[in-house]
């Protein structure tokens, strides 16, 4: 590895730059090599899924190598990867992911919920934590592999999906505190059900004394040190009898997001003419869910008004604790709802803050809710087209 032979023969593999011998090579889903399991696990009950704990037989790895490129992928059997202990990983936490479902669709073809914007979104993270870049392109047509490979490990029941998780791990084998030029891909896929018992509401701990995400931070990108700090503030939230915490931003108590998931009210508006739907702005302490863009897309779209009942104003807007205590008190807040890929769009029942509760009419779920979670499984599950967000694996 590394000597002028191979860095040459791969370099001659490349179509556009082949004429320079020290050209690394791209990632390519064409050069996939497959080494099957040799034998295959049973599929688990699916009452008994629990998120994230079961894998299918198979991942996908691929390397980067500075002197080479990357490596051609591979299909493995799922299982452990060995590192030196010194990567960067390890040490200052270079990692980002994505997490994305392939659904089955009415005539059992593997489907895929707008995968371009994750894979988008993967590119920033990498670019945002100085990691080798990664082709977005390639590694959906990976994830498609992957899923097509697996395809037997997607429930057929409704509501369920194999989850997929590509991730990028900083593997610089050194600990100088510089960029990670080596890194590591590997596509993990999971069956999973519903996140959280079918519409079982979600309370919420508004905090403000930890904060996930400031301005000019890793907030709007998926990068794994977002998460361990709010291990311990969502420990605190348990002990008070709450199931996630609400994060809240600035000495005006901005609310931002949920857990790990995008955050957004419904409110009466004083017009009358339909309801506000209200979330916070992408202003970089905000993750960008696709889930969040694709209610705010339903929101403003004509086609989905004309499906409704209720008229909808999408917001994207900074508000506040203060905010919201005044329209409960008012009888203006009619929903709270947490979205994102696991949940896709759930109530919140009640939230706490300052030792009281602001308790959500109707246990956080009502008729927008409703219909944006039934338009979103609809288009997922493949009974609705919609405005080509529903991506069918080849
Ligand atoms: C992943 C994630 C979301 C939801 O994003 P989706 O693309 O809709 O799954 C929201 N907030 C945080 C912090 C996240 O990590």
């Amino acid at each position: 590895m590394g000597d002028k032979d191979s860095i040459t023969s791969l370099a001659q593999g490349q179509t556009d730059d082949s004429a320079n011998p020290r050209s690394l090579a791209a990632l390519d889903a064409s050069k996939l090599n497959i080494t099957l399991a040799t034998t295959l696990k049973p599929l688990q009950p699916i009452e008994t899924l629990c998120f994230g704990q079961t894998f299918s037989d198979h991942m996908i790895v691929a390397t980067y190598d500075p002197e080479i490129g990357w490596s051609a992928p591979e299909v493995k059997p799922h299982g452990p990867i060995t590192l030196d202990p010194a990567c960067s990983c390890f040490q200052y936490g270079g990692n980002v992911f994505e997490g994305m479902k392939a659904y089955l669709g009415p005539n059992g073809e593997a489907r895929l919920f707008r995968p371009d914007m994750n894979m988008r979104r993967m590119e920033k993270s990498c670019a945002r934590l100085a990691l080798p870049p990664i082709d977005g392109d390639v590694v959906l047509e990976l994830v498609k592999c992957l899923v097509n490979l697996e395809k037997r490990w997607i429930p057929k029941e409704s509501g369920y999906s194999l989850y997929l998780r590509p991730t990028v791990i900083a593997t610089r084998p050194g600990l100088g505190v510089i960029a990670s030029d080596h890194a590591m891909l590997y596509i993990l896929a999971s069956p999973t059900g519903p996140y959280y018992q079918v519409l079982k509401p979600v309370s919420l701990f508004a905090v403000s004394e930890n904060v996930r995400a400031w301005p000019g931070g890793t907030g709007g990108h998926k990068v794994a040190g977002n998460y361990s700090p709010g291990f311990l503030p969502q420990r605190t939230a348990a002990e008070k009898g709450y199931e996630q915490i609400l994060w809240l931003f600035g000495d005006d108590r901005r609310i931002t997001e949920a857990g790990a998931m995008n955050f957004f009210v419904v409110v009466k508006r004083d017009d009358g003419d339909g309801v506000d739907f209200i979330t916070a702005p992408l202003d970089g302490t905000i993750l960008p869910g696709v889930t969040r863009a694709s209610c705010l897309a339903l929101a403003s779209d004509p086609d989905f008004h004309k499906e409704s009942s209720v008229r909808l104003h999408p917001q994207e807007t900074v508000y506040t604790m203060s905010d919201l205590a005044k329209w409960s008190s008012e009888g203006k807040l009619l929903e709270a709802l947490v979205i994102g890929t696991a949940v896709i769009v759930g109530p919140c029942n009640r939230i706490g803050y300052e030792g009281k509760d602001i308790v959500i009419p109707g246990a956080g779920m009502g008729p927008v809710g409703t219909a944006l979670r039934k338009k979103i499984l609809d288009i997922q599950e493949g009974r609705t087209e919609w405005k080509g967000w529903g991506v069918v694996c080849p």
